[in-house]
């Protein structure tokens, strides 16, 4: 069976770099934020182009972290979109906010800077735009939002590290930029682990303070801080991945370009990319009416296609009916219907990808030769 990712693949690509990472952090002696975390930190800030990074346990508290440091109250509300792991609107209720979604641009399946306009309210304190995919929101319009409004800005880029929007990485744009480095994402750790980055000094002491008991210094807490540390471990292991980062993502874009030219001529849409931009493949993810059928013809043909997301999250048991709608969602509810990503990882072998091509090619209906477009 083909899987849609293989985290294991990239550390034996790397097996002799981790496990001399892994030992020096063992014979060290010190396990939880100590050098490994601050040179790791300071290199995944650079690497964004960001003046701060803080390591935290994960993605998710990332996010939370860096909305509470923004200083939100009950009832203020943060803008997303419903077409998003889960963790995007946890993450905003957990942190105090309200979450008020919005619809996608069913392009590009990422939020619709419109529909954000159209969603201000006198409470609205900050946005949450999410890169989907890999692949950048239409940053502009939604920062020039943000600044004739006053709101914050805090970059979902869980699924795009290292990806860019006219010349800067994605994270480095917004107030806060915010990233998981879970074992499939493009920089995955052996275990969890997230990081907020910012250039705003401020901003990035105050996350400092909420990721460990509010302190400082140790044993003195100015506010009422929590738990959510990086490890050495991961952050050893996370520095020699990074220095392969730019090659994994020129990996996923070739196995994109092929799946883009094998599928060319196919009745699916292969996915859009910006201009502008460049898109890392987090997910390489094509549109059919014939969605479950394809899916299932996938997994007979040995590939295991999966949906990001089958469900919007505001139609999980654990939200329907009780979240803020500012837009219809129409299309995100169409793009649930209709979306299947397709096994996209480093080291996924050109012969892997034309057996997932001609599977697609058997089932979608393809003219001869898929002239590509
Ligand atoms: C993975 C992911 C998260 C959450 O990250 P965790 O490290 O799993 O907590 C948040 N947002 C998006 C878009 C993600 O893909």
């Amino acid at each position: 069976m083909i899987f849609c990712g293989n985290p294991g693949l990239q550390y034996l690509a790397h097996k002799a770099e981790i496990d001399e990472a892994i030992s020096r952090v063992l014979e060290s002696g010190w396990y939880v934020l100590g050098e490994e975390v601050k040179s790791f930190e300071a290199e995944f800030a650079t690497y964004v182009q960001a003046d701060h990074g803080v390591g935290v346990g994960s993605g998710t508290d990332a996010l939370r972290m860096a909305i509470e440091a923004c200083g939100l109250e009950p009832g203020d509300e943060v803008i997303t979109v419903s077409h998003t792991a889960v963790a995007t609107v946890a993450a905003i209720e957990q942190a105090g906010a309200t979450p008020v979604l919005v619809d996608i641009e069913p392009g590009f399946f990422s939020m619709d800077p419109e529909r954000v306009a159209a969603a201000i309210s006198a409470r609205t304190k900050a946005i949450v735009p999410v890169h989907i995919y890999g692949q950048t929101v239409d940053l502009d319009p939604i920062l020039a939002i943000a600044e004739k409004h006053g709101l914050r800005v805090i970059e979902d880029c869980a699924q795009a590290h290292g990806a860019t929007y006219k010349g800067a990485r994605l994270g480095s744009r917004g107030d806060l930029g915010c990233f998981s480095f879970y074992p499939t994402k493009n920089l995955g750790a052996l275990g969890d682990g997230g990081m907020v980055v910012t250039s705003n000094p401020e901003l990035a002491s105050r996350v400092r303070l909420l990721r460990e008991y509010g302190w400082e210094e140790r044993f003195v807490s100015h506010v009422p801080g929590g738990n959510s540390r990086l490890d050495e471990l991961q952050s050893a292991v996370l520095r020699v991945k990074l220095r392969y980062l730019d090659q994994d993502n020129q990996a996923r874009s070739q196995i994109a370009a092929l799946y883009n030219s094998g599928l060319a001529s196919c009745k699916v849409v292969t996915p859009a990319a910006r201009e502008e931009a460049t898109h890392v493949y987090h997910q390489y993810v094509l549109r059919t009416a014939q969605r479950d059928a394809l899916k299932d013809h996938l997994r007979e043909s040995g590939i295991a296609a999966q949906v990001h997301y089958p469900r919007p999250v505001h139609l999980q048991p654990a939200y329907q009916g009780r979240l803020t709608v500012g837009s219809g969602l129409s299309e995100t509810e169409a793009a649930a219907r209709e979306i299947l990503s397709l096994p996209i990882y480093p080291g996924l072998s050109a012969a892997d990808a034309e057996t997932i091509i001609e599977a697609v090619q058997a089932f979608a209906g393809c003219d001869e030769g898929g002239a590509p477009r």
